[in-house]
């Protein structure tokens, strides 16, 4: 009675495992066929079977998001086997501190610019370095965290050099 038109073509999940995709298969809606490199990394990385629980322990609106962030992990832990996903989040947070360092002494250089006319601009006596009053505010504060290591996703360490091509490494 039922017509079952679309079940000759199993999830992209089940199709690695070699078994046959059933009606509820909690894979199937987030392995489609036509990803099968995505079902692949995860199942490497972190196991079929600890996917699916995983799946099972979490609500189902939250299941799409959760294999999107598998995928990505997955992913980065394929490409960097060491640092995974948290070399990448290393790098952009070198990042942020380096651009934050840069937004600071363009503000200092604006003061400067603009105070030679206008002396109206506030300078915080009390949360800056009072050797420096240009700038007047602390440019080497701790931004989030620092890795103990060198990350490989991350070739320019000390944030110096604005641009650096390629691997500076000799
Ligand atoms: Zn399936």
């Amino acid at each position: 009675m039922a017509s079952s038109s679309y079940s000759n073509s199993p999830c992209a999940a089940c199709k690695f495992l070699r078994r046959k995709c059933l009606p509820g298969c909690i894979f199937s809606p987030y392995f489609p066929p036509e990803e099968p490199q995505k079902f692949a990394n995860v199942h490497k990385i972190f196991g079929a079977s600890n996917v699916s629980k995983l799946l099972n322990e979490i609500l189902p609106h939250q299941r799409e998001d959760a294999v999107n962030s598998l995928a990505y992990e997955a992913e980065a832990r394929l490409k960097d086997p060491v640092y995974g996903c948290v070399g990448a989040i290393s790098v952009l947070q070198r990042q942020v501190i380096r651009l934050q360092k840069e937004l600071d002494a363009t503000n200092a250089n604006l003061m400067r610019f603009t105070g030679n006319e206008v002396t109206s601009l506030p300078v915080f006596p009390g949360e800056g370095d009072i050797a420096n009053p240009v700038y007047g505010r602390r440019m080497d504060h701790n931004y989030g965290f620092s890795l103990p290591y060198a990350s490989p996703w991350n070739n320019n360490p000390s944030g110096d050099g604005p641009e650096e091509g390629g691997d500076g490494s000799m």
